[in-house]
């Protein structure tokens, strides 16, 4: 039989917060608490000047959640709180209202920390790699700024960040006036931030489970994000432990899944839509890429894919179809050398596709 979050709770119940009478559960630090099979994962919330004192708490809730029946695996991060009290931007309103704590959650419990200098948070997501998900979140992010909204993306495709190359950056960010949090890159007036710009390119880097949590937290808290309206999150492909880390951290107001045509992409399209599902967070709706082939010397349309299928899955599934975008030789090109469609052909059919997109998207967000 599977764990419960009950068993999980009140085997957190015995932990005690140092320098109070409470445990780490009446304290309110344990976030909503996800279980996958035998993986269970969650966040203990904590003052941002208490973070280092409090490490050897995490690891006991770690180890002690590790050591129950029927768990394989438990990751445990430190969130921080930047400035406990202080107003936060995006105001944590209505639009994060279905993230209250889930049933089985200590009551009271906060849901996600808005991210500071944020209004609004979206994440682009893919069952599997290779589909146009970061194409997708380029373009849509243009589209969005077209329509006048301060609009940034954070590539947190940590195993394989594609920004400097789609967006054409180079160079290292750097650090605000007080040192204390890093300036996002700059490109078609966008604020940008990737794991790309922050190690060396072609360095092969090992995650373990907690290092991504703490990657992914960082990449997202420790920006300057300025006054954005939007922030777009180019998710790492798949349904593993980072996705479900990032949905379940970050205030995500909803989720754009991007798919091929294909019955295999359709499949992991699915998985993608039940993870967003699990931890309470809205399909936005489905974009269904690469979905015809345009002929560029005879202008033919042809269906390589089996055109249609994101929109069938959409319909069975009652989401939204956000638009679809053909296959073309003009998308890769301009995509793979750093000036989006949405920049080197503003006028043509496929920055259209992208802005019927961004319309949807907006009418659903109520930007
Ligand atoms: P993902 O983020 O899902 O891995 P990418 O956005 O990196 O996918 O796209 C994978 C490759 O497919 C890139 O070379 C990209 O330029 C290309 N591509 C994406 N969408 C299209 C499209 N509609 N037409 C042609 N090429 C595309």
């Amino acid at each position: 039989m599977s764990i419960t979050k009950q068993q999980v709770q009140d085997c957190l119940k015995q932990i005690s917060l140092p320098g109070s009478d409470k445990d780490i559960v009446s304290g309110g630090l344990v976030s909503d608490i996800f279980i996958d099979g035998a993986k269970v994962i969650f966040s203990l919330t904590v003052p941002a000047e208490k973070a280092r004192e409090l490490e050897p708490v995490r690891e006991a809730a770690q180890a002690a959640v590790m050591a129950l029946d029927g768990v394989d695996s438990a990751m445990v991060a430190l969130t921080a709180e930047r400035s406990p009290g202080s107003e936060p931007a995006g105001g944590g309103g209505p639009d994060h209202g279905h993230r209250q704590a889930a049933p089985g959650s200590p009551a009271g419990l906060p849901a996600q920390a808005p991210v500071e200098g944020v209004k609004k948070i979206i994440a682009v997501a893919s069952g599997k790699g290779g589909v146009g998900k970061s194409t997708t979140t380029v373009n849509l992010a243009l589209a969005m700024a077209e329509r006048g909204l301060k609009v940034g993306i954070l590539d947190a495709d940590i195993y394989g960040p594609s920004m400097s190359r789609l967006l054409a950056i180079s160079g290292r960010p750097e650090a605000n006036d007080d040192e204390t949090l890093l300036k996002p890159m700059q490109a078609y007036g966008l604020q940008v931030m990737s794991m790309a710009f922050l190690v060396e390119e072609d360095t092969p880097v090992i995650w373990r489970g907690p290092m991504v949590i703490k990657a992914l937290t960082q990449m997202l808290r420790d920006v300057a994000w300025n006054d954005l309206d939007l922030l777009v999150v180019d998710m790492p492909p798949g349904t593993g432990d980072a996705q479900l880390t990032m949905a379940q951290q970050v205030p995500l107001a909803g989720a754009v899944i991007v798919s091929t045509p294909q019955d295999l992409a359709l499949i992991d399209a699915r998985k993608g839509l039940s993870m967003f599902e699990k931890v309470n967070v809205p399909i936005l709706g489905i974009v269904e890429n690469m979905s015809t082939f345009v002929c560029p010397k005879c202008g033919e349309v042809s269906n390589i894919f089996g055109h249609g299928g994101a929109k069938s899955e959409a319909e069975t599934k009652d989401v939204e179809f956000l638009g679809d975008i053909p296959l073309h030789m003009d998308i890769r090109e301009t995509s793979d050398s750093g000036k989006p469609v949405m920049v080197s052909s503003p006028d043509g059919p496929h920055a259209n596709a992208f802005r019927v997109i961004a319309g949807n998207v907006a009418r659903q967000l109520e930007l």
